[in-house]
């Protein structure tokens, strides 16, 4: 069955420090049993800017994505550095769409010197972790989560990503393994 499960693509988006991007894809394909490529990187969408904000669209992120795909059953997650934003909200730090099968995880929000803190690398990977597993896992059909230590737990302040763990509960485990 190996042959007919869709992989799971990394793709680097504008300046992205290349060793965590490679990091993330050797971690998070045995998470979801899947083989991880990683593309070449690609720029953000200008038309993706908007200027007001000067923040990203996530969506017009994710119809870039959608048009990179080689075939319809991969999962694209982008990773960049840059602020996103959904009409909604004032920011995210990922979306997914089932339908397209893409997701976006920005690394602004995880950097302490967002929060006028001292720049501390070891906290930045572990976040865009659990980050991507939590949007990766809504890729593969995973409602969100209500148990604040499993990596599907709806997490938009830094405290609660600290907080939770970076494996999905038995719940999620199992919601995980039922599906194709
Ligand atoms: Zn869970």
């Amino acid at each position: 069955m190996g042959l007919l499960k869709s992989k799971i693509v990394v793709a680097p988006m504008g300046e992205i420090e290349f060793p965590m991007i490679t990091r993330l894809a050797a971690e998070i394909g045995p998470v979801f049993n899947r083989s991880v490529d990683i593309l070449k990187g690609m720029q953000l969408p200008t038309e993706a800017h908007n200027v007001v904000r000067n923040q990203y669209y996530a969506l017009v992120i994710l119809a870039k994505l959608e048009r990179t795909k080689s075939n319809p059953r991969e999962k694209v997650i982008a990773v960049c550095e840059e602020d996103l934003y959904l009409p909604d909200e004032n920011y995210i730090l990922g979306h997914a769409d089932v339908l397209s099968g893409t997701a976006v995880v920005s690394l602004y929000h995880f950097r302490q010197e967002f929060y006028g803190l001292p720049e501390d690398d070891s906290k930045i990977y572990p976040r865009l972790f659990k980050e991507t597993a939590h949007q990766v896992g809504h890729l593969f059909n995973l409602s969100e989560c209500r148990n604040p230590k499993c990596v599907n737990y709806f997490s938009q302040m830094m405290l609660d990503i600290d907080n939770k763990q970076d494996r999905f509960c038995d719940i999620c485990r199992r919601q995980l393994t039922g599906m194709v």
